[in-house]
């Protein structure tokens, strides 16, 4: 059987000849261009990729070929696999019969996704597409590429059984079957000599992505979502006496060759920054913007003399990023911007390149051990007058209540933690708490990029919480929560660790806990970043919220993991950026258009958060402001 058609058909010698040296320029900028990217990627540092090569190819075909985070938008989704996958069966079809037979349709279904991306890259569908003049021309050559194969399909209708053809041809037919046979081979040529310059270009334009893109999601590591990467080992420093270690990113090689590719993987396709509540807010950072920024220093020569730090990127930038981590979830090729962000806010911590705030916020953790520095000796003030134990005060307690530096020392949080105890006991739920002698975890610190008082903490609470016995860990912060379950075991830390929300929707499903009838009052609720979109867990607090309120609840726009962050992790709450809108403010109008009687969340810097807002658009008498554990407590019969 004959599987390769021959793609000559009527063209005479001359021009066949023509085609192979178009083909191989074509091909020798195209192999020069990629080589030139692919030695940017090779001057970053080393990285051994974690996770099998089964498991990557996997999420290459599900990610990167089958586009299951594209197709999740309908308009975007519909365009890119109208060009993406078409246009590859349409190169196949040169080579196929039964996709040959096909290929007439196929390009009308091109020329379809065209029209959808010049549709929405001028504007009118949503979010423009970032466009530079390359754009345009990269767009031209493809229109006019499938413009010039209707024609071929037009005059050489014997050869292109096609609809495009099938209309075209009598526009052709009067000039007659000889005129034809003589045209069609400046038209293939024509046609192929756009095909040819398009490959030559790939390097060059976005079109890069096309090669980078299935590179980035099959490298990108299958880690722990919540955990950070480690930049040194801070014990093994301490067991060598060696401290000569560079931490952060200073210049654009310090970061790995995976992470250059990742930057250089970039589409252009603005989910990140649609997504992002620090562009929304009016802040300097635009997440796509800050990876193109990355993408272009990495190509450039080291002769430019462009510093990654000032001259590329601005500090307000990084510190502008909440680490919500909307951005890396919405990627459609697996582009990690939270990562290179805590590389270059390492660099700035370690460079002391930071303002009073954080350098108090940093202060406050070393002297007093947490982040608001008030004195040790006030850590249990919350809990005065509950009888609430101490760790280790009765035999056989199940829980160490992890209260948390909001929980202990905020006074709107500390009604979550008074809550959270009663809910506890009337559930006889043994627990203890460590008293004075808990203390910041430290997750703040790693945040901000001061890894070295993280690690210290790591070790150290850890070894104390070892040495007394405890095995599970309850807290209401998420911050917390996923910190120890996800950051310490990394340094000794052996516990399971619970979310209050799991462990409450947990003790009304066991019917330890009897809850007043229905209040018949509107919930909706907000899903924190640390909780949901690093750690999954979105359905316990709903499981929460039902039970209070089984017909009454309503959810948000921006649901799960579309949740849009309350502004204050990733050290934001200790600190301030410039900004023409606060996260907390937007999420609340959000929240508004709902009208509900309750605005329910789960975490401290969210309570406070929304708190904030709450007292700038005057909707505290309409809509308040709870956690899930307040909602519970109030509700116990
Ligand atoms: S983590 Fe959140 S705030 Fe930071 S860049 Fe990504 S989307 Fe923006
Ligand atoms: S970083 Fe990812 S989400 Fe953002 S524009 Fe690039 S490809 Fe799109």
């Amino acid at each position: 059987m004959e599987i390769i058609r021959d793609i000559f058909q009527h063209v005479p010698l001359p021009f066949v000849i023509a085609w192979y040296t178009i083909g191989v320029i074509a091909a020798y900028l195209f192999v020069t261009g990629i080589r030139r990217h692919i030695r940017a990627w090779r001057q970053g540092k080393p990285e051994r990729i974690s996770g099998t090569p089964l498991s990557r190819l996997t999420r290459l075909i599900y990610v990167g070929i089958a586009q299951a985070r594209i197709l999740d938008k309908k308009y975007n989704g519909t365009m890119h696999a109208l060009i993406s996958i078409i246009g590859f069966l349409l190169l196949a079809g040169m080579f196929f019969p039964i996709l040959q037979a096909l290929v007439g349709y196929l390009a009308l279904l091109f020329g379809a996704g065209l029209i959808l991306l010049e549709y929405k890259r001028l504007g009118p569908a949503g979010t423009p597409l970032e466009t530079a003049w390359e754009d345009s021309f990269v767009f031209g050559v493809i229109v006019a590429m499938a413009v010039s194969g209707f024609l071929m399909m037009g005059v050489n209708t014997w050869a292109w059984p096609s609809p495009a053809g099938n209309v075209l041809s009598p526009i052709f037919a009067p000039l007659g079957p000889k005129v034809l046979v003589e045209l069609y081979p400046t038209l293939f040529l024509i046609h192929s000599a756009l095909v040819f310059s398009l490959i030559a270009y790939i390097p060059n334009s976005r079109l890069i992505h096309l090669i980078t893109s299935p590179l980035n999601t099959y490298y990108t590591p299958i880690t722990v979502k919540g955990e950070l990467t480690t930049p040194f080992d801070l014990k093994q420093m301490m067991e060598t006496g060696n401290f000569d270690v560079k931490v952060g990113a200073t210049e654009i090689n310090d970061f790995t060759w995976r992470q250059k590719l990742g930057f250089d993987a970039c589409t252009l396709c603005v989910r990140c920054s649609d997504a992002c509540p620090a562009k929304a807010s009016g802040t300097k950072l635009s997440p796509m913007h800050l990876i193109l920024k990355l993408k272009n220093l990495e190509l450039q020569p080291p002769a430019s003399g462009r510093h990654l730090h000032g001259d590329v990127v601005d500090p307000e930038e990084l510190w502008a990023c909440t680490t919500c981590r909307a951005c890396v979830q919405e990627c459609p090729v697996l582009i990690q911007h939270v990562e290179a962000i805590y590389d270059m806010r390492r660099h700035l911590m370690a460079e002391g390149k930071v303002d009073k705030k954080k350098r108090d916020l940093i202060t406050f953790l070393t002297n007093v051990g947490n982040t608001y520095g008030l004195p040790r000796a006030d850590r249990m003030k919350w809990a005065e007058g509950l009888d609430v134990k101490l760790w280790g005060e009765e035999p056989n307690q199940e829980f160490l209540y992890w209260v948390g530096c909001a929980g202990s020392y905020d006074t709107r949080n500390q009604m979550v933690s008074r809550a959270l105890v009663k809910i506890m006991k009337a559930a006889q739920v043994s627990f203890g708490v460590l008293g004075n002698d808990e203390r910041c975890n430290c997750e703040v610190a790693r945040r901000v990029g001061e890894e070295g008082r993280f690690q210290q903490t790591a070790m150290e609470l850890n070894e104390m919480m070892n040495k007394r016995g405890v095995k599970k860990i309850v807290t209401q912060c998420p911050h917390c929560y996923n910190t120890f379950k996800n950051e310490y075991p990394r340094f000794g830390g052996k516990f399971e660790v619970v979310h209050h929300s799991q462990l409450i929707a947990k003790l009304l499903l066991e019917g330890k806990l009897k809850l007043r009838k229905d209040t018949g009052k509107t919930i909706t609720f907000h899903d924190p970043c640390y909780l949901g979109r690093y750690n999954d867990e979105f359905d316990a607090p709903r499981a929460v919220i039902r039970a209070l309120s089984p017909k009454m609840f309503v959810e948000l726009p921006r649901p799960r993991t579309k949740s849009f962050c309350c502004g204050g992790g990733g050290g934001n709450t200790w600190y301030t950026v410039e900004l023409t809108k606060k996260c907390s403010v937007i999420r609340l109008e959000e929240a508004q258009q709902l009208a509900p009687n309750i605005l329910a969340a789960a975490c401290p810097y969210c309570i406070s958060m929304f708190e904030d807002a709450a007292k700038i658009l005057g909707t505290s008498e309409n809509m308040s402001i709870e956690d899930i554990a307040e909602l519970v407590a109030e509700a116990l019969e």
